[in-house]
């Protein structure tokens, strides 16, 4: 496994790959590995001749006041944890390799990035978008996986792909969770012991209302105020947003039919976390 931190010397290496007809998957992560990061990894291996995981904290997905500064980081363990998987290459640039100075372009989303994260995280799918094609073009993938867990930004990596004619087939895997429900994610390791337990509201509310659908319920307004209503009394969280929408464009829907997301964002103490699920209604 090779670690390259240079931006020429991965987009040269890439190139050179192509050149000699092999298939290349990447997954980008902000690295503090898990599970979930891990599955994604073990599907891209199965896809490519060569696995590419990038870990990279990307600077314009954060706002100033958000955690990018604190954000874990442990590129020793994360190797290790990659290792085993078999991945060909990691990735990891510096911030000052990927944004130099006079940097001034972006891939700019529009609607789907004003809604649900996009609302109180006005500038995150921008940079999103911008890091993820900045890295395509750099590691010249066929494919890239992303993690169901952050519904929103596959949907925003999609439209991109599909708007920009980006040459990427896009992977979106399952959401990873520990055996007590909660999602995995770096953020995590933010909660306090107590936190976590009410963190499992998340989950919990989110699998009910799956089962409420499934029993028949079609009004989403009724959906929405169940979570919320778990969320403000057992979770004692702050509710950004709960959502019943269309899972392939996120439009909200007035009655549940076809494939649907239900997702959320709240904060508890302080720490924003979001889950989702997906389903289909016959
Ligand atoms: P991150 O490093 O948290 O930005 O995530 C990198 C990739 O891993 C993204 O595509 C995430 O959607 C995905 N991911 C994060 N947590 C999970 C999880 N619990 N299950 C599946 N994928 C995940």
């Amino acid at each position: 496994m090779q670690i390259v931190r240079s931006v020429t010397r991965m987009q040269k290496l890439a190139l050179k790959l192509k050149k000699q007809g092999k298939t290349i998957a990447l997954v980008p992560t902000m690295g503090a590995l898990h599970k979930g990061h891990l599955e994604l990894v073990a599907r891209a291996f199965r896809m490519a001749d060569i696995t590419v995981v990038s870990i990279f904290v990307n600077p314009t997905q954060f706002a100033p006041h958000e955690d990018f500064s604190r954000y874990p980081r442990n590129l020793a363990l994360d190797c290790k944890l990659l290792r085993p998987l078999g991945v060909d290459i990691v990735f990891h640039p510096q911030p000052q390799d990927i944004y130099p100075t006079g940097f001034d372009t972006y891939v700019v989303p529009e609607k789907i990035a004003t809604i649900l994260d996009g609302e109180s995280r006005p500038s995150h799918f921008k940079g999103v978008d911008t890091v993820v094609l900045k890295l395509f073009n750099i590691v010249q993938p066929d494919f890239a996986v992303f993690g169901r867990k952050d519904l929103q930004q596959s949907v925003v990596i999609k439209q991109m792909v599909k708007d920009l004619n980006v040459p990427v087939k896009i992977v979106v895997a399952p959401t990873v969770r520990d055996a007590d429900g909660l999602a995995l994610s770096s953020r995590n390791a933010y909660l306090s012991v107590d936190a976590r337990r009410r963190a499992l509201v998340i989950s919990r509310s989110l699998f009910a209302a799956r089962q409420l659908v499934l029993s028949g319920e079609r009004n989403t307004a009724k959906i929405r105020n169940f979570v919320r209503r778990q969320l403000v009394k057992d979770a004692k969280a702050d509710v950004d947003y709960v959502s019943v929408a269309d899972a392939e464009t996120l439009a909200e829907l007035r009655r549940i039919s076809g494939k649907i997301a239900i997702s959320l964002a709240c904060r508890i103490d302080g720490v924003r976390l979001i889950d989702n699920v997906v389903l289909k209604v016959g």
